[in-house]
């Protein structure tokens, strides 16, 4: 928008954006501890806290609209915050019974022990869509204010102190002009504003650049893609967890898949790619199409309806990669601070706790009415006290040893197993996943073209069609939310560079590449926005880091309820 506009403005106490299992566990611990300081605060005669007011600012149309995960849930945090949890109808589908680790091969699969990071009995099989529906109630019923709807589009700073969230306009056309329905963004200014947006999120990646906040090793990612599908009540399997991986295929490249039951004879399929290929044609969409080819996959899904598809990054660094979690005014909670515990898959629990921890620090700063880091400091020294804190020392070499390739991965394992998660070297450096793509020409010539591939409408689907299933709208009227810094690198350079990745990396279908009628034999790039299931993958993998992924209007995106 060229000219200023006159924005609403609102005042709270904390301010957390983005209702994920972070913000949603901490603002309601937040409610339960200040309620539990006054009560202490009473019987001691001391004065007591104001209750705060809390505002949750979600993107998604409801709460959890835009969750998506596995998910086999650790219920460590979740029994800290609710102990009572089962007695209070939280939504598990199955407690983990049997916690399997397979190899999938050309003929078959073979059944493995488990590793330590994959026994996951015990564990609370779950859609984390439904899981922050229960959460957010929870939330809302203590006094917490949740705005669905709403993206925090702009970080507000004074001096070197975040002061609070501007969210997002609304009704603004594709060449950025108000349209009849136009509503300005808030300004909402906060004593602490936590930012709980999730894998690489927008305002988190603004305040680590603003602060130079950065861990010591790049964030690094992968991209799961999530099936959601109706079998056989005969091969439905109650409490049954698998996790594997394909062979031979994973002497190439490192990759991951799982399998958990759902009610309703629903199953959850996953398959996970590591954003660090060196091949530009790597394609997350189609490893996890092929993946559903190997037998035992196409014998469990022979009848099988398809219900819903999605696909979301998830933060791969871990302890090295984290950033410095606060400055003067703000906190970083859950994926967006790397808290996820990738070598487990399991971030739900981490990003709970870290949440909790941020809760606690806030109400020491409620307390001394002081918002700078020297209270707000003390969160990180909380973290390093805390369990999620020994659990991510143990996985802190995990995601560099991945990098490193297939081979070294195999011979330092043993290693960081028994050493506490030392491994052959410790600290591992790691280098951001997109520096690993070669360009073509770098390539053996038999890798260059993408490996043709068939869809056949029944197990396997092409991008286009599997959208359908995301339940993504936008509207397309409005400026494209995935803003390309430079087009014309997609055009000359990147086209004969890598062949335009973004075409393979996306599993939306959003990146075409289309012959440009004003230059002939060339193309030009055209982004279907409209399809984009945010899950972040093109702000990672594309090599000139030109593209930034920023919110579309509130409401909007994909519909993950279930997922
Ligand atoms: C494919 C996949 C499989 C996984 N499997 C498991 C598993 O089996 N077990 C497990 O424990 N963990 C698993 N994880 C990890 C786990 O889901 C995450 O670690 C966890 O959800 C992180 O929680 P969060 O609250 O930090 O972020 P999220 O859960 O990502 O929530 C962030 C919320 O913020 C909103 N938001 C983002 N930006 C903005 C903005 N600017 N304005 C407003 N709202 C915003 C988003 O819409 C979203 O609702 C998996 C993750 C993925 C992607």
């Amino acid at each position: 928008m060229s000219q200023p506009v006159e924005r609403e403005s609102l005042e709270v106490d904390v301010l957390y954006v983005g209702a994920g299992p972070a913000s949603l566990a901490s603002a309601l611990h937040l409610m339960n501890e200040v309620e539990r300081f006054n009560r202490n605060a009473e019987q001691a005669g001391k004065p007591p806290i104001e209750p705060p007011t809390v505002l949750v600012l979600e993107k998604g149309a409801s709460v959890g609209d835009h969750m998506l995960s596995g998910a086999v849930m650790n219920p460590k945090a979740l029994r800290e915050l609710v102990p009572d949890f089962e007695e209070q109808s939280f939504p598990t589908e199955y407690v983990c019974n049997y916690a399997g680790f397979w190899i999938f091969h050309p003929k078959g699969k073979l059944s493995l022990p488990a590793p330590p990071n994959f026994r996951k009995k015990g564990y609370h099989v779950v859609s984390l869509s439904n899981a922050a529906k229960w959460m957010g109630e929870r939330a809302e019923a203590a006094g917490v204010e949740i705005y669905p709807g709403f993206t925090g589009d702009k970080l507000l700073i004074e001096g070197d102190r975040v002061v609070g969230v501007r969210t997002g306009d609304m009704g603004v056309d594709k060449d950025g002009k108000p349209k009849s329905n136009f509503q300005p963004g808030m300004d909402i200014f906060a004593k602490v504003t936590v930012l709980g947006e999730g894998v690489r999120g927008t305002l988190s990646k603004q305040l680590i650049q603003r602060f130079e906040l950065q861990g010591e090793n790049p964030q690094n990612f992968e991209t799961g893609i999530k099936e959601i599908w109706r079998i056989d009540p005969k091969k439905h399997k109650p409490g049954r967890v698998v996790h594997g991986f394909s062979f031979p295929d994973i002497l190439k490249r490192f990759h991951g898949m799982w399998l958990y039951d759902m009610k309703d004879d629903l199953i959850s399929y996953g398959f996970v790619t590591i954003l660090d290929a060196e091949n530009p044609n790597c394609d997350p969409h189609l490893e996890a199409q092929k993946f559903k080819t190997t037998p035992f996959m196409k014998w469990l899904l022979e009848g099988a309806e398809l219900v819903r598809y999605g696909a979301k990054a998830i933060p791969t660094g871990g302890l090295y990669s984290q950033p410095k979690l606060y400055v003067d005014g703000a906190l970083l909670v859950g994926d967006s601070a790397s808290f996820c515990n990738a070598q487990n898959l399991a971030g739900i629990h981490m990003a709970m706790k870290s949440g909790m921890l941020a809760a606690e620090t806030i109400v020491e700063a409620l307390h001394r009415q002081d918002f700078t880091t020297k209270t707000l400091g003390s969160y990180a020294e909380r973290y390093r006290s805390s369990w999620a804190y020994d659990e991510h020392y143990q996985a802190r070499n995990f995601g560099a040893s991945i990098e490193k390739g297939p081979f070294f991965f195999a011979a330092n394992e043993p290693f960081r197993l028994f050493l506490g998660g030392r491994g052959l070297v410790d600290e591992m450096k790691m280098e951001p996943g997109h520096t690993h793509m070669k360009r073509l020409a770098e390539l053996p010539a038999d890798e260059r073209e993408k490996e043709p591939f068939e869809f056949d409408g029944v197990l396997t689907f092409s991008k286009e069609h599997l959208v359908q299933f995301s339940g993504t709208t936008h509207e397309v009227d409005q400026p494209s939310h995935l803003v390309v810094a430079d087009t014309d690198i997609c055009s000359d350079v990147c086209a004969e560079e890598y062949g335009n990745p973004c075409e393979n990396f996306c599993p939306a279908a959003v990146y075409e590449m289309v012959p440009d009628p004003e230059n002939e034999g060339k193309k030009k790039l055209y982004i279907h926005h409209e399809n984009c299931v945010h899950c972040k993958t093109c702000d990672i993998a594309d090599p000139y880091q030109v593209i930034t992924w920023t919110p579309p209007e509130g409401g909007e995106g994909p519909d993950y309820t279930q997922m």
